[in-house]
């Protein structure tokens, strides 16, 4: 008998994540350039917080995450009172969801928005909307086309994934400017370390009411596994969020790891260094073999290839070389191959691997 038991609409529009590949069969050790994960790893500094955590495991951990939200306020020159923690910054985009918009309000992204932004406001029971792009760059004036009176949040992810690509300070602010009074825009910098002189929106979060920014651990910290981001956001906004947060979500070892990390800006700030030599040299490598490549502003390239069936060959080619990059179907690129940037080593084996295919 079919149940009666339905999920509440939208839910089934969601589809389930398949994950990305990690194994290739007969590849014991592949090297793996799919999930723009920093290939150095964590700092050590927070590999030894975390192991120093590990006793403190019977304890449930802080509720207020104080002193994550201290060491992050005073690395970033923020107000600690106006950070919330999460687990990844995908629970932030969660959080923000489930909070202002729900059944008739729209959320609106671009093409090439973040999964999570779908997966999120059809959860809270909203609408997602998108709106188009202009030659893979985030288009504000289609986006403040696109708003409309049951907009309640509008996603940006700079520099966006999987384009790499970055809109100026300048649009951003004629963005929040814009879009009517009851609409939050949320400024995603999950790749904003990687580019230099770009502060993820704070400046914008400090002067204005309707912007929100959020970052994470996963990325330049090396930390994917350890599922920690926060937002920045008015006080007010930090006050609601809260409401909808477990009051345990992130563990005295995601604590630890990602303080510690925070703290060791050395070891960040080399792993940045290295990134973008690394991304120029990737993308020279790229464009002399003819392979169409946008300046990166992230830690990954997006490589575009004649056609889907160029990109799916390269792809199966590199797989049998043993080296997984991503393949941007689910994004609307099926051209496309997106490329994180490896260690000097990694990215050599990976034009080689270019250079070869037929
Ligand atoms: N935003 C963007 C644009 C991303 O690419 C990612 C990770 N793929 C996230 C947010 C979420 O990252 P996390 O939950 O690991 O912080």
């Amino acid at each position: 008998m079919a149940t009666q038991i339905r999920p509440q609409p939208g839910i089934l529009d969601i589809a389930l994540y398949q994950g990305g590949q990690s194994q290739i069969e007969g590849q014991a050790e592949p090297l793996k350039l799919s999930s723009n994960e920093n290939p150095f790893g964590p700092s050590p500094a927070a590999v030894a917080a975390m192991q120093g955590a590990l006793t403190q495991a019977h304890r449930y951990p802080s509720t207020d995450h104080a002193a994550l939200r201290a060491a992050i306020a005073e690395v970033y020159d923020l107000d600690a009172d106006r950070i919330i923690c999460g687990v990844g910054s995908d629970e932030i985009i969660h959080f923000l969801c489930q909070a202002y918009a729900g059944p008739g309000d729209e959320v609106l992204y671009t093409t090439h928005g973040f999964g999570m932004y779908r997966i999120s406001a059809l959860a809270a029971g909203a609408t997602p909307v998108v709106a188009p792009e202009r030659e893979r760059m985030v288009d504000v004036d289609a986006l403040l086309a696109m708003a409309t009176d049951k907009t309640r949040l509008v996603f940006i992810a700079n520099p966006a994934n999987p384009t790499a690509t970055l809109i100026p300070m300048a649009d951003l602010a004629r963005l929040a400017e814009g879009l009517p009074k009851v609409c939050l825009l949320i400024l995603d910098g999950a790749y904003a370390e990687f580019t230099e002189g770009y502060d993820g929106g704070k400046s914008l979060v400090e002067t204005r009411e309707n912007v929100v920014m959020t970052r994470t651990f996963s990325k330049a910290y090396g930390l994917g596994g350890l599922r920690v981001g926060y937002g920045y956001a008015p006080k007010e906004i930090v006050d609601v969020l809260n409401r909808v947060r477990g009051p345990f979500n992130l563990s005295g070892i995601a604590l630890a790891g990602a303080e510690a990390a925070v703290r060791d800006t050395d070891w960040v700030a080399e792993c940045i260094r290295v990134n973008a030599e690394e991304r120029a040299r990737l993308t020279g490598g790229l464009r002399q073999l003819g392979i169409g490549c946008d300046d990166s502003h992230a830690n990954f390239v997006l490589a575009r290839f004649a056609d889907e069936a160029e990109a799916v060959a390269v792809d199966a080619y590199l797989k049998a070389q043993g080296i997984i990059v991503r393949h941007p179907r689910s994004y609307g690129m099926p051209q496309c191959l997106r490329i994180t940037v490896g260690r000097p080593e990694d990215n050599s084996r990976v034009l080689d691997a270019l250079r070869s295919f037929k």
